[in-house]
């Protein structure tokens, strides 16, 4: 039996309000939010489309790594220590320049994971351009 659960798409700023039809802990059915107070029940066809995003056959659900010219599939760990290691190499190597965070995701994930880099690493911040 499904059940309707609000939600929002993540896609950019307006973070549009949705209504997911969930069962069996799948995604059957992305709709916006008529009743929503801010989006009243806009959502374009991006946001909606994220129900054939996430049902891809081409989606890439795990990390991989290329080896050779294959990928092989690695755990989310191991994914993390690989990039947090490469990423260390370059600092050493190159400076604190050397790495400029860049993302498509709205601005609030954008700065929020942008600032977690820089933190992190300790790499010099640039301006956050919306
Ligand atoms: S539904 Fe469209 S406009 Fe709304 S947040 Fe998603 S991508 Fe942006």
């Amino acid at each position: 039996m499904s059940e309707l659960k609000h939600t929002f798409c993540r896609v950019c700023e307006p973070s549009c309000a949705l209504i997911a039809e969930v069962s069996d802990g799948g995604l059957i059915s992305l709709k916006p939010d008529r009743e929503h107070p801010m989006t009243k029940g806009f959502a374009c066809h991006k946001g909606l489309a994220t129900l054939d995003l996430h049902k891809d056959p081409d989606r890439l659900n795990y990390p991989q790594k290329k080896v050779g010219e294959a990928f092989e599939r690695i755990s989310w760990d191991e994914a993390g220590r690989d990039i947090a290691a490469r990423l260390a190499d370059i600092k050493a190597r190159y400076g604190n320049d050397a790495v400029a965070p860049v993302s498509a995701l709205s601005i609030r994930e954008k700065t929020s994971r942008s600032r977690a880099l820089v933190r992190l690493f300790r790499f010099t911040p640039i301006p956050m351009c919306t």
